[in-house]
């Protein structure tokens, strides 16, 4: 199957309304197509997507990920614990900040599949990323917990 890379994407020839689109489109794909039109939320369609996406990013290190994340305005992540096998990611200004609050409803279930794609084909390992908090179920920011296997 012939598709478009990174690159490709990169690439942008609108000239009156340029490379941006609103948060809002972003959360219309994100929380009503992909939670409310795919099965059970979309969870399984929805980690297949996001490792893909992750897999496909330009990025080699662990540091160029976290930037790009931020230069995607996807959120502003940083690493707050490391041991081993284990890392947990906050992310600040993640795109679902401001949403009224769901109780229970953790919404960042993709943006983790992104990073668990990403890391997994830096580290040539198997990673696997859980969804600890989100501002939409009231945390005071969202939160990852990043583990390996050898
Ligand atoms: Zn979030």
């Amino acid at each position: 199957m012939k598709g478009f890379n990174f690159d490709d994407l990169k690439q942008v020839d609108r000239t009156r309304l340029g490379k941006e689109v609103p948060l809002e489109l972003f959360r219309a794909i994100r929380l009503i197509g992909m939670r409310e039109g795919l099965p059970l939320e979309g969870k399984g369609t929805t980690a297949s997507i996001g490792r893909k996406i992750g897999e496909s990013l330009p990025v080699s290190t662990e540091e160029e990920l976290l930037d790009l994340f931020a230069e995607l305005k996807i959120g502003l992540p940083r690493v707050t614990h490391r041991e081993e096998r284990l890392i947990k990611i906050v992310v600040d200004d993640c795109f679902c900040k401001g949403l009224p609050v769901l109780e229970e409803k953790k919404v960042c279930d993709l943006e983790g599949a992104i990073i668990e794609g990403a890391l997994g084909r830096i580290m040539n390992r198997k990673v696997s990323v859980r969804e600890t908090k989100c501002n939409v179920c009231g945390d005071e920011h969202c939160e990852y917990e990043v583990r390996w296997y050898d």
